[in-house]
């Protein structure tokens, strides 16, 4: 395998180095979960989809640049590597895009695509229920055939950033054989602000609303909005699913950025001869860069990235791959936030709002978020199931 980019690449990276370098504002943006950061967040979506950087992978008829899965990774690393801001088009542009492309229609596309590009419609993900996590396919929310469309019941949860997003996609039950657990799932996506639709904020740790409960009383959705055919909804969710563990949710270059400034922050603060601190950096800075390496390496798999999943580098047979890198890069998370939390002391806990301390407050939040990325996108514990299964070949679990 070669380990080299090619001069194009490299000077594919260049052209994203000197745009950020011109744009990404020198004081950090105000939290994305606060109704004033998430406006400012939304601006930066506009501000890089007006010079195509927001989707690059994207196809041009849709804003992006056509880039290459590997491009897109190099895109990832100097972004991270920037510090830009976090994108507030995540759960559009990283979840829903990859299944339209790979399940929508042309007029989906061309409808939905440009304007989550720019951030002018900022999506959230409606799959949890209060009784349906890991479990998904147990969701009781209910979608009936009404004229032209369908009516929407129900009750969803942990929806992230649905305090402020003008959209969401989901499942519901409804269609042939509807009362089996995978059976009758119907994929649809509806407004956030339609008649009927009651959203209700939910404090994360620091008190910012992150997330959302969503109540959804006789919502009308059009059929235009329904993703593939009724009742097929959980073959195309699980592709959606295989998204948000892999690579488009979060590629190496968020590690890889945070290994070094772990790295600089080990050099000024350390004392260089504690080597169990030493060791703890440099087993981080390896496990990041292990990471990318395996991430490089899944995307140049010529079955990788089939020509109707731009931007995804986990289609087909890839998928179970995926769950052994959400594994890796959630407790990776971990351990670098902990690390630079140790070195830091008792400062390190500030938030930023305390104005003077290290990094504008940033290994205290990273540490926060980091602990929750064993549970989204799938518990690790669902995630070692699958590996174990799919990948190992070990015996099913005895389910109830
Ligand atoms: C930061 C964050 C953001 C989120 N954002 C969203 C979002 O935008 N949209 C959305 O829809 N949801 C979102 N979620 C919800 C998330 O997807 C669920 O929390 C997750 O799927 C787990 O479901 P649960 O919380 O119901 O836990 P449960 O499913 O009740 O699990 C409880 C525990 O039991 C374990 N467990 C359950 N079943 C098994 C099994 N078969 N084998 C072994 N162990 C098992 C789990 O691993 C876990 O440790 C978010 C969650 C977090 C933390």
């Amino acid at each position: 395998m070669d380990l080299e980019h090619t001069p194009q690449d490299e000077d594919f990276r260049s052209q994203v180095r000197a745009w950020l370098a011109a744009h990404v504002p020198a004081v950090p943006l105000p939290s994305l979960e606060t109704e004033e950061g998430f406006a400012a967040h939304r601006e930066w979506e506009r501000e890089m989809y007006a010079d195509r950087w927001s989707v690059v992978s994207w196809p041009e008829e849709y804003g992006g640049r056509g880039a290459s899965p590997v491009r897109r990774l190099i895109f990832e690393e100097e972004y991270h590597a920037a510090s830009a801001p976090g994108r507030v088009g995540q759960n559009g542009i990283s979840l829903l895009a990859p299944t339209l492309f790979a399940h929508g229609t042309e007029e989906q596309l061309a409808r939905l695509l440009p304007p989550m590009a720019s951030g002018e419609t900022v999506w959230a993900q409606a799959w949890s229920e209060p009784e349906s996590g890991s479990d998904l396919a147990s969701l009781r929310s209910t979608a009936v055939r009404t004229g032209g469309g369908w009516l929407l019941h129900g009750h969803k949860t942990w929806s992230s950033r649905a305090a402020f997003a003008d959209r969401a996609f989901g499942l519901f039950r409804g269609g042939p054989a509807a009362d089996r657990p995978h059976h009758g799932l119907t994929y649809l996506m509806f407004d956030l602000r339609a008649p009927g639709v009651t959203v209700r904020p939910i404090g994360r740790l620091d008190g910012r609303p992150a997330f959302a409960e969503i109540f959804l009383d006789g919502v009308f959705v059009p059929d235009r909005d329904v993703i593939g055919e009724p009742g097929q909804g959980w073959r195309i969710a699980m592709s959606t699913a295989a998204d948000e563990r892999g690579t488009t949710l979060r590629a190496p270059g968020r590690f890889l950025a945070a290994a070094d400034r772990l790295a600089a922050l080990w050099r000024a603060a350390a004392d260089p001869r504690d080597s169990a601190v030493r060791d703890r950096v440099a087993d981080a800075v390896i496990a990041a860069r292990a990471y990318q390496l395996f991430t490089y390496a899944q995307v140049s798999r010529p079955a990788a990235a089939g020509p109707d999943r731009p931007g995804t580098g986990h289609g087909g047979d890839g998928a179970a791959a995926a769950s052994l890198g959400k594994v890796f890069w959630s407790e990776l998370d971990i351990r670098l936030h902990e690390t630079a939390l140790d070195l830091l002391g008792p400062a390190g806990e500030l938030a930023d709002a305390a104005g003077e301390v290290p990094d504008h407050g940033r290994w205290a939040e990273g540490w926060t978020f980091a602990l929750a990325g064993t549970l989204y996108a799938g518990t690790n514990e669902i995630q070692r199931d699958i590996i174990a299964e799919r990948l190992l070949g070990l015996p099913k679990e005895r389910r109830r």
